[in-house]
């Protein structure tokens, strides 16, 4: 790629006027034609110029803070949409699997006691291993119609997505991990996307349906009714 012709535009600019209202620059130029400082230009996410006679009485700390944050979130957001495909990358699918978690663990494990930050995420860790015995103990179908159809993984099973009923977010707020399998269903993609994006109506349907499912398991291991669900799912 030549960095020096790529048009700067093409990158996704995590831009906010906010942070510099008077003088938001998108663009830097070193000047020169050799290859380092070329690239430097065309990584360039936020910058500002600043003039050497003024240099001195410019907030320098505040705009490394602001510039700080503004990498950070970026960062972020890229790594949690990266990390999401991972978690749902089944290892279920190959044929030797070995899985380590026993069947025989009906009981959650306590929660960890605070935020894991691990490559930028700011979520507590998500066990694939957790998610992969669910789908298998769902015999790898939708468990909201088992005629769903996908597709198949490599291995010969048929690809399931994995989502935590009590969400993620809720993780601290229990005393028993959530990121258990007693918590985990396998969902076709579209009844997954349903879920998160559909109609209010609609969701309301399906957690009351997923919550009977396992109603015993939620009242006696974390202790939720079908409203608290409604909550955490605004609808
Ligand atoms: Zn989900
Ligand atoms: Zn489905």
């Amino acid at each position: 790629m030549d960095f020096k012709t790529t048009p700067l535009s093409l990158r996704p600019l995590p831009f906010d006027k906010t942070v510099f209202p008077n003088d938001p620059r998108t663009s830097i130029q070193i000047f020169t034609n050799s290859s380092r400082p070329a690239k430097y230009e065309a990584a360039n996410i936020l910058g500002k110029e600043y003039d050497m006679e003024y240099i001195q009485n410019s907030d320098l700390e505040g705009d490394l803070t602001s510039l700080v944050r503004v990498y950070n979130e970026w960062v972020n957001s890229i790594l949690t949409s990266d990390l999401e495909d991972r978690y749902q990358e089944s290892i279920s699918g190959s044929s030797n699997e070995n899985n380590e978690i026993k069947h025989e663990e009906t009981v959650p494990p306590d929660r960890l006691n605070r935020l894991q930050v691990r490559s930028g995420s700011l979520h507590p860790p998500r066990n694939r291993k957790e998610g992969d015995l669910a789908i298998k103990l769902a015999d790898f179908l939708c468990e909201m119609d088992s005629d769903h159809r996908t597709f198949n993984l490599s291995g010969g099973k048929q690809f399931m997505e994995k989502h935590h009923l009590i969400p993620m977010e809720q993780y601290f707020n229990f005393e028993k991990s959530v990121d258990h399998y007693l918590n985990i269903y396998s969902l076709c993609p579209t009844c997954h996307r349903k879920i998160h994006y559909g109609e209010k109506e609609d969701r309301k349907e399906m957690l009351e349906i997923l919550y009977g499912m396992r109603k015993t398991n939620y009242q006696e291991i974390y202790g939720i009714q079908l409203n608290d669900l409604f909550r955490y799912y605004n609808v």
